[in-house]
């Protein structure tokens, strides 16, 4: 949702994929969402995009993203860190296949793949 990051990771996934186009599925800090609880009426959609995503387009590669200072997810870094890596581990179980890229974004642009 929030365009500070737009570009940053659109541009870090096109080169870490190596692809042209990013398809782009956002909310207000949906990784409380999925980290926390069955898929809420904001996650759902969001879930159903990625759905269409991998079954219609072929796509084989999802982000989940979270990032400082989130209006939506207003946590503290180190609790909206576990929650992403939560949020992945529960993506990787509903996507079997598909590679599932946790990134955690800083203010300055920093982009970080969490690892599992
Ligand atoms: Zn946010």
């Amino acid at each position: 949702m929030d365009g500070r990051f737009t570009e940053t990771v659109t541009h870090f996934l096109r080169q870490r994929l190596n692809v042209d186009h990013v398809n782009l599925l956002t909310g207000p800090g949906p990784v409380a969402g999925f980290a926390d609880g069955e898929p809420d009426d904001y996650v759902a959609p969001i879930l159903r995009g990625v759905r269409l995503s991998v079954e219609s387009l072929g796509v084989r590669s999802v982000a989940i993203m979270a990032h400082q200072g989130c209006l939506g997810n207003p946590a503290d870094d180190a609790v909206q860190r576990r929650q992403l890596f939560k949020a992945s581990e529960k993506l990787e179980r509903e996507l079997p296949g598909v590679e599932i890229l946790p990134l955690w974004v800083k203010l300055d642009g920093a982009v970080e793949v969490l690892q599992r």
